[in-house]
């Protein structure tokens, strides 16, 4: 039976107590036993959700989805060597926090809880909110005053209750914390079901490969949903004997917000107070990642690294990758340019996957910014 297990005082939760956060303060991670019948899975639907079985939800019914996921894996060419890419930014809202929102708020609707909130710098209140409109849930976003403005209409439109703080990424977080006190927190850093709807990414990928792990593969980390989700997933691939080893995980964060990367590369036993500059990263600018400490022993475990990047390379990447057809948005670059320099120490054999995490539609104004300042003159 599935249960919730903190991490610093192993107490033990069922799920119908509706905890995102042990009594002790402590992180929770789920006890669920997840299985791989691939014969089964080969035949259903292209979603995320035919990996049904290892997807911690009990009844069908409770499911919610817009038959999400399975985006294609596609080859493409970086400094004339072969990569897969994921497009993740192809999701319902345009970002892969849609794998985590379904998930999460099929939990919420099968404990019967009776409302939501979250904090985000866009993408995850975005993904949250899209969830609960389809699940009738209310869900009220707490988002730091930077957030784009097309990211504050998406999550409108969706019905949710949004709250502007005006303060820093970190204040956001406090203020939704303190408004968790009396609802439940679909948090996608602190609840733990969220992560069992990003470790898909792993399933997927294997799958899409043939039922194989790559030999590595290249994340953004801001809070770590989609690399400890990853980290996670290929872990069940190989706890159930379907894969025979895991890829290495390198994450790459902006060299202007990189509290992991310094934990990382000093040896620290704690991960740093840093002094945060703005960077068109904003989607992995986390200062006080709270799953600090587990990401940095899941690149350890993996032999994997971490990686910091420039706003000069993510613009660099930004550009060359839409002259090749695709349009991410800027957070989403990041990941490239820490491709760009992973790429560089390569000789070409290794399977490498790495990721589109969101949509360019969706930073529009950062877009024009960008491309007004290379030219010189306003494109309108
Ligand atoms: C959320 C997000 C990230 C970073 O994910 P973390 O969970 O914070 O590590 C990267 N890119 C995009 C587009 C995102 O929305
Ligand atoms: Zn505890």
């Amino acid at each position: 039976m599935t249960q919730l297990i903190c991490q610093e005082c192993r107490k033990r939760y069922a799920l119908n107590e509706r905890v995102w956060k042990c009594l002790c303060g402590g992180l929770l991670d789920l006890d669920f036993p997840s299985t791989f019948p691939v014969k089964k899975i080969q035949k259903r639907k292209r979603t995320m959700w035919r990996y049904r079985e290892a997807l911690p939800i009990l009844e069908d019914r409770h499911i919610i989805s817009f038959d999400e996921g399975f985006t294609p894996l596609i080859r493409v060419n970086f400094q004339g060597k072969p990569v897969f890419i994921k497009q993740d930014h192809l999701f319902p809202t345009g970002s892969f926090k849609d794998r985590g929102a379904s998930v999460l708020v099929s939990i919420v609707k099968e404990t019967g809880i009776p409302g939501v909130v979250e904090d985000s710098s866009g993408n995850a209140g975005c993904a949250i909110a899209a969830y609960c409109a389809k699940g009738g849930i209310p869900c009220e976003v707490f988002v730091p005053e930077s957030t784009s403005p097309g990211k504050l209409a998406q999550i409108r439109s969706y019905g949710a209750k949004l709250n502007r703080v005006f303060g820093s990424r970190e204040d956001t977080g406090r203020a939704a914390l303190r408004e968790a006190e009396n609802t439940y927190y679909a948090s996608h850093s602190w609840n733990p079901f969220f992560f069992h709807g990003t470790k898909t990414f792993a399933f997927e990928v294997c799958e899409q490969l043939g039922w194989r792990s790559p030999h590595s593969i290249i994340v953004p980390v801001g809070n770590g949903t989609l690399l400890l989700g990853a980290y996670m997933g290929f872990g069940e691939l190989l706890k159930a004997g379907v894969v025979q080893t895991i890829p290495k995980i390198i994450g790459v964060q902006s060299a202007r917000c990189a509290p992991l990367h310094r934990a990382f590369i000093e040896k620290l036993e704690e991960i740093p107070k840093i002094d945060k500059q703005e960077t068109l990263a904003e989607g992995i600018a986390i200062a006080e990642p709270i799953r600090g400490k587990q990401i940095i022993r899941a690149i350890r475990k993996s032999h994997g690294e971490i990686l910091a990047v420039e706003d000069r390379e993510i613009k660099d990447s930004l550009e060359s990758i839409g002259k090749q057809g695709f349009y991410i948005e800027p957070t989403s670059a990041a990941t490239l340019a820490g491709l760009s320099q992973y790429l560089k120490e390569r000789n070409g054999d290794e399977i490498i996957v790495s990721v589109f995490t969101g949509h360019g539609l969706k930073a529009t104004e950062k877009m024009t910014a960008i491309l007004q300042e290379k030219t010189g003159s306003p494109l309108s």
